[in-house]
């Protein structure tokens, strides 16, 4: 898959312009301030509606006009095809090939695309909950259907928990507690099966992507802790079982909290380095690496589903990364159309081949190719 040209029009502080791509790496050098992440943003979009910055469409408008539009033109599924996205207060119009769509999951379908923001280091450096939803809107992506279960454990869960508050001032609703558990767990159960099979599926391969960035120097290592005892090959039966098993022993305490102590909502991934927790033990280096390696995973795992390499939206990535891990990125992803974005002058001996553009003030150029 990859961008054959994307124009903007009223795109945040972007000048009204249309940029044509290499096939390769794509490099989008300036200052800070000047556009680089309003470009990826816009491109990321095309993926399916949503930005990684902000929920309000409002803000995608640049600040004196009343509409934005992009539009992209990619080769995906072996065609040209081209979709276009007019924005309008908080209102979107998609198109994709001149056909009007009601919801931006006709996007996913076709455009695919995995992106870093500085935002992901989070991944590794806070709690589960960032963990967590990096695996989920890994496992929605793979299959739609997973967006829902995932609704309808929350929604649960909410009400389980409002059961348990009031089961502590009336014994009488303990009763109703039982229908409650069989569903939370069966749903759990479905929704921690899909991760476990989601981690393995990444880890062999963000170990190798990790191998790759730190140059043979460090192992990464991926390890779902489950709250209620999930093992690897454990069936969504077994599952289940165990969640309700831990449910029966939490009563006492969950009662006394008025909240569900275990479940696919307390689970989390560990990222280990050489052995060690990144969470706790990571330097900055090791920790954007991590993060990559993992997206490049995510990546490889959407190649294997599309039947073609998603196109590799990397914001500020080379910062806090040496001059071997850098040529890592810049040289040795082969087959995918990438863009990275960065704020120094760009050396162009670094870059065995590609295209980079620089931004200023909103207006793009277009450099080199070589
Ligand atoms: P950095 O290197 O610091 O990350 P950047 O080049 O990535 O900088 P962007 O995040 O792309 O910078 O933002 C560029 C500018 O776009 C910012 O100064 C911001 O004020 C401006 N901007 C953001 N939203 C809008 C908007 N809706 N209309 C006009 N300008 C906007
Ligand atoms: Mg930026």
């Amino acid at each position: 898959m990859r961008i054959e040209s994307i124009s903007f029009q009223n795109y945040r502080n972007l000048a009204e312009t249309t940029l044509f791509p290499c096939e390769g790496v794509n490099i989008i050098y300036g200052n800070n301030a000047q556009g680089k992440t309003n470009m990826i943003e816009a491109m990321w979009l095309f993926c399916g509606g949503h930005s990684f910055r902000t929920q309000s469409y409002r803000e995608l408008i640049a600040f004196d006009k009343s509409f934005a539009r992009l539009e992209c033109v990619f080769i995906g599924q072996n065609r040209r095809q081209t979709a276009s996205m007019t924005i309008e207060s908080s209102k979107r119009q998609i198109k994709i090939n001149g056909v009007k769509k009601k919801t931006s999951a006709s996007l996913i379908e076709k455009f695919c695309a995995v992106v870093f923001s500085p935002e992901n280091l989070s991944l590794i450096k806070r709690g589960p909950a960032e963990r967590r939803s990096f695996i989920d809107s890994a496992i929605c992506r793979e299959k739609l259907r997973n967006a829902q279960t995932l609704q309808r454990y929350n929604r649960l869960l909410k009400q389980r928990n409002a059961l348990l508050k009031h089961i502590a001032h009336s014994d009488t609703a303990r009763g109703t507690l039982d229908l409650w558990d069989e569903q939370l767990t069966a749903i759990g159960a479905a929704i921690v099966r899909q991760r476990l099979d989601f981690i393995r599926m990444i880890s062999e391969k963000a170990a190798v992507f990790h191998q790759g960035i730190s140059h043979g120097k460090e192992t990464l290592s991926l390890r779902y802790v489950s709250s209620f005892g999930a093992e690897e090959n454990d069936s969504p039966e077994r599952l289940k079982e165990k969640f309700l098993e831990k449910c029966a022993a939490n009563y006492p305490n969950e009662i006394l909290t008025g909240s569900t102590l275990s479940g696919a909502h307390r689970d989390d991934m560990e990222i280990w380095i050489n052995g060690k927790n990144a969470r706790f033990f990571a330097s900055q280096g090791q920790q954007r690496s991590a993060v990559l390696s993992l997206k490049l995973a995510e990546a490889s795992v959407l190649r294997e589903r599309m039947g073609e390499n998603p196109v590799i939206l990397f914001d500020d990535v080379l910062s806090e990364l040496d001059n071997e891990r850098q040529d890592y990125l810049l040289n040795e992803l082969r087959g995918c159309q990438v863009f990275i974005t960065c704020c120094e002058k760009f050396n162009k001996e670094q870059l065995s081949e590609g295209k980079v553009f620089y931004v200023e003030g909103g207006v793009v150029d277009a450099l080199s190719a070589f």
